[in-house]
């Protein structure tokens, strides 16, 4: 198992190809240190997924090393490095049940304090206590219960709540409300803050506050820095 992580992450030289012969990946290196921020972008097919894949050992690499805390990912159990690396992707997965119960996905031994106190931190207590049964309203899966944005505050709240050192994020794309759109930026904040976060990022706001951005083209790293030097 690896054991607790601080979070920092080192990509040398990560080649990878879902069919042999064409390389998806090229040879990156990156490092982030821990509690760090860095922003994936790039056009369609430039490789930011398959980046997230690799991290969480959706597959595994060609060649190169990927390590945390100076681990090789793929020498430590799956569970163990997935318990402390969290995803939070772009179409968020709310399950038929209370809201309670998919705020807890994956801490099912949260109390409701917990699961409360991790609501009001990404800002979703507010409109959950105004569903006609507050947490333990009932949801569906492709329902219309929630707004976009409310599954993804629900989703930030769920992400908060498992506490991963290691937090990857693929931002949602759907168009939503400023004012949503406002809360959802202060939720990121609270969510991000303290851990090493890689996003795929859509939004400005999120690239501007990232603490190194990675353009990707074709495989490869096309340049990176902050917003400042980009
Ligand atoms: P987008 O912005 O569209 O999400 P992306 O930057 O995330 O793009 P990737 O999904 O990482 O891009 O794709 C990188 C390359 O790998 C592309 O050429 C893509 O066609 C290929 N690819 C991605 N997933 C698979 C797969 N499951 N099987 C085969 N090829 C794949
Ligand atoms: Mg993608």
């Amino acid at each position: 198992p690896l054991p607790p992580v601080r979070g920092d992450i080192e990509l040398k030289q990560v080649k990878f190809e879902y069919e042999p012969g064409r390389l998806a990946l090229k040879g990156i290196d990156m490092s982030v240190k821990a509690g760090q921020s860095i922003a994936l972008v790039g056009h369609t097919g430039s490789g930011k997924s398959t980046i997230i894949n690799l991290l969480c050992r959706f597959y595994d690499i060609t060649s190169g090393t990927i390590t945390i805390d100076g681990h090789d990912i793929r020498d430590v159990s799956i569970p163990s490095l997935r318990s402390q690396v969290g995803i939070v992707l772009q179409d968020t997965f709310i399950f038929s049940g209370t809201i309670r119960d998919n705020i807890r996905f994956g801490r099912l031994d949260a109390t409701d304090e917990e699961i409360e106190f991790a609501a009001k931190a990404v800002r979703a207590h507010d409109f959950i206590v105004n569903l006609p049964q507050g947490y333990d309203t009932e949801v569906q899966e492709r329902g219309n219960v929630l707004s976009m944005g409310q599954r993804q505050l629900i989703s930030f709240a769920r992400a908060l709540l498992a506490d991963p050192r290691v937090l990857i994020l693929d931002e949602a794309t759907a168009s939503i409300d400023t004012e949503t759109e406002l809360k959802i930026q202060e939720a990121l904040k609270t969510l991000l803050a303290g851990r090493t976060s890689f996003i795929i990022a859509h939004r400005l706001s999120t690239i501007r506050s990232a603490d190194n951005i990675v353009v990707l083209d074709h495989g490869n790293i096309m340049e990176q820095g902050n917003h400042e030097e980009l």
